[in-house]
């Protein structure tokens, strides 16, 4: 498989209302897997005539933030194994969070094609809010509301260039 783009990020910030977004009307491909990848669902989706895959990371649960950290670092590192392309979500409402922060961090370190998308920038207040996320040192940010798919379509432009 090529072409394969994962979303990554902390849990609530929206990752899976925006892969079901992309997926809707596709053949059920989603499915969950065993073995290290047991917390991902897997999807297919095309945009601007490109098809991708896309990995949604994160259904996993945990009991202290210790763990969480261990298990978060985990599915990014296997994201930025297997991804040709990763979209690093964060949540406008919350802001950065000490967990968002661990995982630029590891995103920082690499050289493949990182995608921040703020989400849940459901208003004009809410973009105002969106500039602090700067300072996770990624660059540009795309703003999106996964929930009516507001911004997504300039997301997804830059995403499927780079592939
Ligand atoms: P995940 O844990 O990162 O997969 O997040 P989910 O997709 O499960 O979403 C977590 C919560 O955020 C749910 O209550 C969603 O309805 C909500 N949510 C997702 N996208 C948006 C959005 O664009 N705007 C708002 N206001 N809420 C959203
Ligand atoms: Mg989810």
């Amino acid at each position: 498989m090529s072409n394969i783009v994962a979303i990554v990020g902390r849990p609530n910030v929206g990752k899976s209302t925006f892969f079901n977004r992309l997926i809707q009307r596709r053949e059920a491909i989603v499915d969950s897997v065993s073995g290290v990848t047991r917390d991902r669902h897997y999807g297919k989706s095309d945009w601007n005539g490109k098809e991708f895959s896309l990995i949604d990371t994160g259904g996993y649960v945990v009991g202290s933030d210790d763990e969480f950290e261990t298990e978060i670092d985990k599915q990014v590192e296997l994201a930025i194994d297997e991804a040709d392309a990763i979209i690093f979500m964060v949540d406008v409402d919350s802001g950065i969070t000490p967990m968002d922060e661990e995982v630029a961090k590891l995103l920082r370190k690499i050289k493949k094609p990182i995608f921040l998308a703020v989400n849940k920038v459901d208003n004009s207040s809410r973009q105002a809010d969106a500039v602090e996320f700067y300072s996770l040192g990624l660059g540009e940010f795309y703003t999106i509301a996964g929930i009516n798919g507001s911004g997504t379509g300039e997301l997804l432009d830059a995403l499927v260039e780079a592939l």
